[in-house]
């Protein structure tokens, strides 16, 4: 019996190395683990304690002055930025709430169908699609988008949200997930963490509350490397770790109320604050814009086609026909009642505004065997990040909003 076993073990040893290569090179090292930590504003790394990320850095790429978020710098469009390489007027994933007025439909980050619907989702591949297609695995635990099937396609490991997964298990899913053998191993995983998002908006970006959550956070990321080097694959495959937008300190005596210029019967909103898109009823479109351009001197309005360039947002149906913003650190509410009465809603932190302000700049760190040792790179816009990730997993990319190559400094 073992006289016939051991050669079958050789054998399949053999078709197991075969199978970890495309081209000659293990498939481990095409692997890519992609990390968000929720509203991890770039600078928390030098205002907190982040041993794990700093360890990151010191042995790979990071954005040392931030990664720029799409317009607007809200969750939704930005990971889905992240994984698609498309601007938001590109993906549809125009902001945290939308409305579409050709299904007539409103989008909000908690409606369950929508979230899972692929009629919303259906303007932009996600890399784990093409990872798929592509014949290899996918895997997310969380991620903006995954919860839709793409041309019916969805990760081969998935789940629908629920904050309340322990950052652990998802770090030990990952894990498990790598200790599969080659040809179930996925080559792409995905990892979501909130808290550091909460906190900020709870308790403001500078707060204890919010060093507490980074700190968790790293920790989290900690347990990933610890489990990494045990495997013996902390040099083997590569970790992204990425955040959708910053955050910045609000205050109530920083609020712009609507209702001093326009009145509120005649809009409907697909965006609160520091954001606003208004879909004003028929006919008061120019009215209600000219009610509000120059109002206040923190309050920006564009008509949708005199949007500026800068911000690449104007070309898509669920773009509303009034988008503004107020500056860093100010808030809109609809009506000044509202906003005194509600104060301690203007006293933590939020995100949305200018995708180029400093607060708003976003975390990229990248370590592995595809990228090169302690070297910083300048602030460059999250869409450039699909085409490194297809890079790294030799995955042929969909069409995208990034420039092939621009990102090669990083790489070895
Ligand atoms: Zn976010």
């Amino acid at each position: 019996m073992k006289r016939f076993f051991l050669p079958l073990l050789v054998v399949s040893v053999l078709l197991s190395a075969c199978n970890s290569s495309d081209n000659g090179a293990p498939r481990l090292e095409k692997t890519v683990i992609l990390i968000s930590i929720d509203g991890m504003r770039s600078d928390y790394i030098d205002w907190f304690d982040t041993p794990n990320l700093d360890r990151l850095i010191a042995e790979g790429v990071h954005a040392n002055e931030g990664m720029i978020p799409v317009y607007p710098s809200k969750t939704f469009p930005n990971h889905y930025s992240i994984v698609t390489g498309l601007l938001p007027s590109n993906h549809g994933i125009v902001s945290n709430n939308m409305y579409d007025p050709e299904m007539d439909k409103a989008f909000t980050i908690s409606d369950r169908e929508a979230v899972e619907s692929e009629a919303w989702w259906g303007d932009g591949e996600p890399i784990w699609t093409a990872v798929q297609k592509q014949g290899a695995k996918a895997a997310t635990y969380f991620w903006v988008g995954s919860e839709a099937p793409f041309e019916g396609i969805r990760p081969e490991h998935w789940y629908v949200y629920d904050g309340s997964v322990p950052g652990s298990d998802r770090v030990d899913q990952a894990l498990t997930w790598l200790d599969l053998p080659d040809e179930e191993r996925p080559r792409f995983i995905s990892l979501y963490f909130s808290e550091v998002d909460d906190a900020g908006h709870w308790n403001g970006p500078r707060a204890e509350e919010t060093a507490q959550a980074v700190a968790n956070v790293d920790g989290y990321i900690g347990r990933l490397l610890d489990g990494l080097e045990t495997r013996s694959l902390y040099d083997r495959v590569n970790i992204m770790v990425v955040s959708d937008h910053g955050m910045s300190q609000l205050s109530p005596d920083r609020v712009v109320a609507l209702d001093e210029y326009i009145d509120a019967s005649d809009i409907r909103y697909s965006d609160g604050s520091p954001l606003i898109g208004l879909w004003p009823v028929e006919g008061k479109t120019r009215e209600i814009y000219e009610a509000l351009d120059g109002a206040h001197p923190n309050l920006h309005v564009w008509l949708k086609d005199d949007m500026p360039e800068q911000f690449k947002y104007a070309d898509h149906v669920r773009i509303p026909p009034i988008i503004g913003h107020v500056d860093d650190g100010w808030s809109i509410a609809r009506t000044r009642e509202w906003a005194n009465d509600n104060p301690e809603r203007f006293t933590g932190g939020t995100h949305g505004y200018d995708n180029q302000l400093a607060s708003m700049r976003a975390l990229f760190v990248g370590h592995g065997p595809a990228f090169r040792d302690g070297v910083t790179v300048e602030p460059f816009l999250n869409v450039e990040l699909y085409n490194v990730m297809a890079g790294i997993m030799d995955i042929e990319p969909s069409p995208n909003d990034g420039t092939a190559g621009s990102l090669d400094a990083i790489l070895q």
